[in-house]
């Protein structure tokens, strides 16, 4: 019931879309403060709600050596980790934080076609956490970059351990080629 104060403080500044919950009943808290605390925490983002474990997910990206670019090593791939630090929106960027997950490692990221001049990517990021409302798709029209959540079951393995309870943060983007080597 107790959302922490530590995970919160990004989102002090206003971020549209994105609210905090409180888990489970406030009414029960002086009996049940930290017995049933300890629980995941909850966000809402668009109509879509998870919960999710900060910590655990920061455990298994300290185990990942790095992102799906590298591993694929692909010019497309490798175009697309070049823009890494400016691909994602300041938002998306807080909410990976608050999620656990490391930008620089993502699960998988593909190109799927031109959209003259730039180029779609789409790609994912796995965490620890449950899926209470599948939701719609969330789309960021200020910026054209699109995030949502997904049950991560209909996606292939993560590489490193996550646990039972996964779930993915796809995006959709659109960006310039800026590498030399040319697809
Ligand atoms: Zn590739």
């Amino acid at each position: 019931m107790i959302v922490g104060v530590r995970t919160l403080a990004p989102f002090r500044v206003p971020v549209t879309a994105i609210l905090i919950f409180k888990a489970k009943s406030a009414c029960a808290k002086s009996v049940f403060q930290g017995i049933i605390d300890r629980k995941m925490d909850q966000i809402q983002l668009g109509d879509q709600i998870i919960r999710y474990d900060r910590e655990q997910t920061r455990k298994a990206y300290s185990a990942m050596v790095g992102g799906d670019a590298e591993r694929c090593g692909c010019s497309y791939c490798l175009n697309f980790a070049a823009q890494r630090t400016t691909a994602y929106p300041e938002n998306f960027r807080l909410l990976l934080d608050q999620l656990g997950i490391d930008p620089e490692k993502e699960g998988e990221v593909y190109e799927c076609g031109p959209d003259d001049p730039l180029g779609v990517y789409g790609g994912w990021f796995y965490f620890v956490g449950e899926l209470i409302e599948a939701g719609e798709r969330i789309t960021d029209a200020t910026s054209g970059f699109q995030y949502f959540f997904t049950d991560a079951k209909r996606l292939p393995s993560p590489k490193v351990d996550f646990g039972k309870n996964v779930l993915a943060i796809e995006f959709f983007t659109k960006l310039p080629w800026v590498i030399s080597e040319q697809p």
